[in-house]
């Protein structure tokens, strides 16, 4: 049997990263920046005004008091967005607003607090000091510098900037594009009724969203019966535009494993199916797929809920992650000490769901070890993670428990 370490391994070196590339903004967020970014643009772009109120040349208000106010005749009006050039002419004010171009000839805005609010004219209260409540072009920003670094994460407030600056779109790491296929002659979709024997289909709904939790896309997801030839015209339908494809079910030892069929009798498709030391999970397989022209990876994961998704956190998703150029690409893995005495299956490593008390440290197994439980895994929120020597722990041992909040 494969070790999990060994599998971890196969699976990162075949989940690769895609090229940079530029990404438009609405879904750049959450990846990784791929070069740094240099500001073609000065921000703010031009001087302009801080308040709402009067821009004025300071030397002809600098006798303005509240007793004794300066009265200026309102020469213009400017609004923001007012895009022709104005000058403002000694011995009058220009009414103007927050984000409004500052005037030429203007050396401060006095707010319309300290004044009346004239629009004729108006009289001003506060004497200025020169430059005051003007933004000046380039004091965030001046155009050449570098604002953003290669390897930050594309935040909303990075998308901010970028759009400021007026750009469309950001070199990024690209999502991986994953598409996502459950297999199984008993499953049906929510809203058709069942008939005996048969159950709702679950993984590829769980699986997906786990995609997309670990910041990947999803281009697919679909549901083929113990078929061969429905199977394999899903992957010619979509193989072509994903960079991994997850399976789950049809690769257990029984007859009608559909996913085995399909790859198992030449081998010449290359995937390998392989048996992990690890319980939930034990029967996995890997491979990369010509399909019309186009590579691919494939990791295909044992029908059994929650063993589908034990293996999803194992394998794929530090691996999604890692080609993404992704901080923390593995849970973090908090040491905590078992409030209970467990069994665990000799040679092989145990992922039981869990609950971690953050604030005592403290873990205890949640549900049965059986892997088709999804109810308790639903509420977990840890992998209490049991290593493969260990068949016996007593209450107070230390573990390891992968976060999963
Ligand atoms: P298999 O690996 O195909 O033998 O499936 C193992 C078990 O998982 C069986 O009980 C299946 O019915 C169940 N199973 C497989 N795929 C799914 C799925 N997509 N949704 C819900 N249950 C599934
Ligand atoms: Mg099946």
């Amino acid at each position: 049997m494969r070790s999990v370490e060994e599998h971890q391994r196969v699976v990162a070196e075949l989940i690769r990263a895609r090229p940079a590339a530029m990404v438009p903004l609405a879904e750049a967020q959450g990846l990784v920046l791929a070069d740094d970014v240099v500001a073609q643009l000065s921000l703010p772009v031009f001087d302009n005004s801080a308040m709402d109120g009067y821009a004025v040349r300071a030397e002809d208000v600098a006798a303005a008091t509240a007793d004794h106010p300066v009265s200026l005749p309102v020469a213009e009006d400017i609004p923001a967005g007012r895009t022709d050039e104005l000058t403002l002419q000694p011995g009058t004010a220009h009414r103007i607003m927050t984000g409004a171009p500052m005037p030429a000839g203007a050396t401060a805005v006095v707010p319309v607090e300290a004044t009346d609010g004239g629009v004729e004219s108006v009289a001003i209260r506060e004497a200025p000091a020169s430059g005051k409540h003007i933004r000046l072009a380039g004091e965030d920003v001046a155009a050449g510098t570098t604002v953003l670094r290669k390897g930050q994460i594309v935040t909303p407030a990075t998308l901010g900037l970028a759009a400021a600056l007026g750009m469309a779109e950001l070199p990024v790491l690209p999502r991986q594009r994953v598409l996502v296929i459950s297999t199984g002659s008993e499953l049906v979709s929510a809203g058709d009724p069942l008939r005996p024997g048969q159950i709702y289909e679950s993984n590829s709904v769980m699986l997906a969203g786990a995609v997309r939790d670990a910041g990947a896309a999803v281009i697919a997801t679909a549901t083929a019966g113990d078929d061969v030839e429905q199977f394999s015209s899903i992957l010619d339908r979509y193989a072509a535009d994903a960079d991994l494809i997850i399976t789950s079910g049809g690769v257990s030892a029984g007859a009608y494993e559909v996913v085995k069929d399909a790859f198992g009798r030449a081998g010449e498709q290359g995937v390998e199916f392989v048996k992990v030391a690890m319980q939930p999970g034990m029967p996995q397989g890997i491979g990369r797929l010509q399909i019309n022209g186009a590579a691919t990876t494939i990791v295909t994961l044992p029908g059994n809920p929650v063993s589908a998704l034990v293996s999803f956190e194992v394998f794929i998703r530090p691996a999604l992650r890692t080609a993404m150029g992704l901080p923390d690409p593995h849970r973090p893995r908090r040491p905590a000490v078992l409030a209970e005495s467990l069994t665990s299956p000799r040679g092989k490593r145990q992922f039981r769901r869990a609950i971690l008390d953050a604030d005592t440290g403290s873990v205890t197994s949640y549900g049965p070890p059986a892997s088709h439980h999804l109810r308790w895994l639903a509420s977990a929120n840890g992998l209490l993670d049991i290593p493969e020597d260990v068949v016996e722990v007593s209450a107070g041992t230390q573990l390891d428990v992968w976060d999963l909040t």
